[in-house]
């Protein structure tokens, strides 16, 4: 029990917190609030003008048609009852809005009551009637009243106006009944049509900012893996740094069992020596590739963009992995025609070359590595194919991804580390190039780089 407002407190503190570390979110909150108050206020507004409006214009008509009537009521219609029943039935049938219509007259001097002279309701002819309100209000209007009134839970105008004989004394008084009925149909037709409308516009506008606010979350999600990203750089980075002097230090110590093993050291003890050595050497090989893979995310190799002549960095290449070629009995073709010149830096092309050929060397179990160029309009391919195991094309997808290795039965025994072909793919972006693979397993795999030429050649 106790936890709860110190619960409620700490979540109000980490709300608090969010929004000072993600001020745009203030924006978010604010249109959630504010825009569908705005629409309601609109609404509101439209639709209290309209209905004032629609009254003022009744109010207009009503007056209108009053007036009619005053002017055609005389002390010649008063006068002759048939003439004027006549008169009132013709208004009841043309003027379908007046819900009723009453002339009255004073009884007496004192006017306490009104004799009902004529009425929509033929029953109320002859009636009397003894309002306050006629005596009162009424008949001392020149320019009449009006005035709303419930009836039946319809609203009817009610308009009282005396009228005048030819001497221009008051002879008696003209009530008239107007029902809004149908106006005050078509206002709550319109408030509901309104209404519903506001209704699906503030829904929409909602259903729209909370997919705001939710892209606000992946916005921020991402912020978070961005820096989740620079630790883990940061991490492989200094790691790798780390490793690098014990891995030296190791190296060093081998070398020095290695000349001393003819005295001291026997059979077994040398085939561990041997073992240890490629440990640190794969070991020294992942920590060289976690170190590139480093520099080149944080863009801190520096890449010393010449004109260069590409076909001296694939022979540089070439002579730098023929002996392992020669050690499994591969051999390495290469057309040396003339090749353009391309813009890119010698030694990370080199580097490329490496990388490739020491693949199609350590995947190839037997047969031939050939190297070609292909100048095509403004562009240069180098292929770099093998007979080699080849890659299947499910692997083909993924192999440029870090750490990706196609793993069969016969790359399990090879050593690697997955990051090569990554690093490889990186270097020739950073140079403008690009690199493409076409492969059949079992068969031989061709890579294919590609460089535009530089111009002036
Ligand atoms: P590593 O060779 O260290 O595993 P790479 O990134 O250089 O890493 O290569 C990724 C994977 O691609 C390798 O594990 C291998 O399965 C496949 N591969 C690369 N080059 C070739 C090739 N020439 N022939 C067949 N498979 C290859």
């Amino acid at each position: 029990m106790d936890n709860a407002p110190q619960k409620s407190s700490s979540f109000f503190f980490v709300a608090l917190n969010f929004i000072r570390k993600n001020p745009s979110i203030i924006l978010s909150l604010a249109l959630m609030v504010f825009m569908p108050l705005a629409l309601y206020f609109n609404t509101y507004i439209l639709l209290n003008t309209y209905e004032k409006n629609a009254g003022i214009e009744f109010m207009r008509k009503a007056a209108m048609v009053e007036n009619t009537l005053d002017a055609m009521i005389d002390g010649d219609l008063l006068n002759n009852p048939e003439s004027l029943e006549k008169k009132i039935n013709e208004i009841k049938e043309r003027e379908d809005e007046i819900a009723d219509l009453e002339i009255l007259m004073p009884s007496d001097e004192k006017r306490e009551t009104y004799d009902v002279i004529a009425s929509f309701a033929p029953d109320q002819v002859g009636q009397k009637v003894s309002e306050d309100f006629y005596k009162t209000v009424a008949w001392s209007q020149p320019e009449g009243t009006s005035h709303f009134e419930d009836i039946g839970g319809a609203r009817v105008l009610k308009i009282e106006k005396v009228f005048h004989d030819d001497l221009n004394s008051r002879i008696g008084l003209l009530s008239l009944s107007f029902s809004m009925q149908k106006t005050d149909n078509m206002i709550s037709q319109a408030f509901l049509r309104s209404y519903l409308i506001l209704f699906v516009t503030i829904l929409l506008v909602l259903v729209f900012v909370i997919n705001h606010a939710r892209m606000f979350r992946y916005a921020v999600r991402l912020a978070k893996l961005k820096e989740v990203d620079e630790m883990k750089d940061n991490f492989i980075s200094i790691a790798s740094h780390e490793l690098r002097s014990p891995l030296t230090a190791m190296r060093g110590y081998l070398e020095f069992l290695k000349e001393k093993e003819v005295a001291h050291v026997t059979e077994e003890g040398k085939h561990y020596i041997d073992n240890l050595e490629t440990s640190v050497d794969r070991l020294d090989n992942l920590v060289s590739d976690l170190l590139e893979v480093s520099r080149l995310e944080q863009n801190r190799i520096p890449f010393e963009m010449k004109i260069i002549d590409l076909a001296s960095a694939i022979k540089s290449g070439i002579t730098e992995m023929e002996p392992k070629a020669q050690e499994k009995n591969l051999e390495i073709t290469y057309s040396e025609a003339p090749l353009p010149r391309v813009r890119a830096d010698q030694e990370r092309l080199k580097q490329v070359f490496i990388n490739l050929i020491s693949n199609a060397i350590k995947y190839t179990p037997k047969g031939k590595i050939e190297i070609t160029a292909k100048t095509k309009r403004k562009q240069i391919d180098i292929i770099i194919s093998d007979t080699g195991l080849g890659i299947s094309a499910e692997n083909q997808k993924k192999l440029f991804q870090k750490f990706y290795r196609a793993r069969t039965k016969e790359t399990s025994a090879i050593p690697g580390t997955g990051l090569g072909l990554w690093i490889t793919k990186e270097l020739i972006e950073k140079m403008n190039g690009t690199i493409g693979l076409e492969s059949i397993e079992g068969v031989g795999s061709r890579f294919t780089v590609s460089f535009p030429i530089a111009e002036g050649n």
